[in-house]
């Protein structure tokens, strides 16, 4: 099947190149020149594991193209994919401008049927007005559907998510768009639920505002564990043994980000409030997390005192680990409450450091674990990146001015520390 898929960011790219790997042909349209350039030449605009491997493969096998025109595009396509970005506008609404523009694009260009696929994630009603914009410049009038199939995928395991999904989700109206999207992922042999357009707009909020909750749930529980001395390690362990509970997203931390959970969070918000709903619990799963992110500054202030005039080792950029994003990422807000407190901030992340330099000022950029912590006054861990929990602990000890260590992912053993010889701060369980 032919597919244009238009927004070639961290969703377009990764279900074009997937889509292509499972034996589609797949157009990835971008209105970033820049980005398609590189494209063409064989370069990743963005880290993800495996994808590299996944579009070079593609694009050999002559499944995988790039173009910066959406009329090119769509020309041969059967389905045309929305997955442009729709970030948060100052009130918390989605901005839908990106989707609107092509949707209009997609209009005028429209020469035969088409199955439009809304994948970015946006509030419900926007398949609605999808369709009203399309029919509205669409002069020749020519058949299409519009099919909401919101994408669940993590960055950093984005494309084992693509290909192995827990359920793929697709909003439909005419049985001819519902087959053609079941035929569409065949290949894939992955459970579908079909709905209708707006319940699965509101899937996708809901299950991304939910698993924030489910952050914000934890962080809380680990706010009573640190004041009685109890461990929230062995509270979530607890906790996620209950089947109706399960143990995932109960690790308690410093905080979320990233372009989805912020951002759905407030936009779904924004919707309940439109909508006159009252939805208390999303306000206080918001206020919890941008609290968090205070409470580790807490930490610091409880292992220095005064911030003021001392370094800090930052662990961590990326707003998780195995990504380059660095878009709505902790270690922002964390960075600046610790610089208007007066910190010098040197930092270290495995691969977000080129997109954390375009956002932070006045940070020394390390090369390494060890190059982070060198006449430190302490250590923050603020991303949770696999290499962090392997590091050599006795000579980040030794590198750093004081051993101390505030871990806002829970890496290590707190007794291990202890006994290693750190003052070591983390969330939910007891300072050592
Ligand atoms: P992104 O910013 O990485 O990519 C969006 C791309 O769309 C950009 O490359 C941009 O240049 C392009 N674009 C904008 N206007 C265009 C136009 N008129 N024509 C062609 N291209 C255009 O964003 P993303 O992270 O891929 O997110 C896209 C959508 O998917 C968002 O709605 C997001 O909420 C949703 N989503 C993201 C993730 C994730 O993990 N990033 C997961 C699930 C859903």
């Amino acid at each position: 099947m032919n597919i244009c898929m238009i927004g070639t960011g961290y969703v377009g790219l990764v279900s074009g190149a997937c889509f292509a790997e499972i034996g589609h042909h797949v157009n990835c349209v971008d209105s970033d020149v820049r980005k398609i350039a590189l494209l063409k030449k064989g370069q990743m605009p963005i880290y993800e594991p495996g994808l590299e491997e996944l579009v070079r493969k593609n694009v050999k096998l002559k499944r995988l193209t790039f173009s910066t025109s959406i009329a090119e595009g769509i020309e041969k396509a059967q389905f045309a994919f929305i997955a442009v970005g729709t970030p948060p506008r100052s009130d918390g609404s989605a901005d839908l401008s990106y989707v609107e523009n092509v949707a209009r694009q997609i209009s005028t260009n429209l020469k035969k049927y088409l199955v439009i696929v809304e994948k970015s994630t946006v509030p419900v009603e926007t398949c609605e007005w999808v369709k009203k914009t399309i029919l509205r410049y669409d002069k020749k009038k020519v058949p299409f559907d519009v099919v909401s199939n919101p994408e669940f995928l993590r960055e950093g395991s984005a494309v084992h998510d693509f290909l192995k999904p827990d359920r793929i989700v697709v909003g439909v109206e005419s049985n001819k768009a519902k087959e053609a999207m079941r035929a569409l992922y065949a290949p894939l042999n992955a459970p579908i639920l079909f709905t209708d357009p707006k319940s699965a707009e509101i899937i996708k909020h809901a299950s991304n505002s939910f698993l924030a909750t489910k952050i914000s749930y934890i962080n809380s529980v680990a706010n009573i564990c640190e004041k009685v001395g109890a461990n929230i390690e062995q509270v979530a362990e607890g906790m996620g043994m209950d089947k109706r509970i399960g143990r995932s997203f109960l690790n308690a931390g410093c905080g979320f980000g990233g372009f989805c959970f912020p951002k759905d969070l407030e936009a779904f918000l924004w919707i309940s409030k439109k909508l006159s709903v009252d939805f208390d619990i999303l306000e206080s799963v918001r206020k919890v997390n941008e609290q968090q992110k205070l409470h580790f500054i807490r930490k610091v202030e409880e292992a220095l005192w005064i911030i003021q005039g001392k370094t800090v080792g930052i662990l961590g950029l990326a707003f998780k680990p195995n990504t380059d994003d660095m878009r709505f990422a902790p270690a922002i807000d964390i960075i600046h409450m610790l610089q208007e407190r007066g910190a010098k901030i040197q930092a270290y992340d495995p691969i977000a450091m080129p997109n954390a330099k375009k956002i932070l000022q006045n940070v020394t950029f390390k090369r390494s674990v060890y190059e982070a912590a060198e006449n430190a006054d302490c250590l923050a861990i603020i991303t949770e990146w696999p290499e962090f929990a392997k590091m050599d602990l006795k000579r980040i000890k030794k590198t750093l001015n004081h051993p101390t260590l505030i871990d806002g992912r829970n890496l290590f053993d707190s007794e291990a520390m202890k006994n290693l010889g750190f003052h070591y701060l983390s969330v939910g369980r007891k300072t050592v």
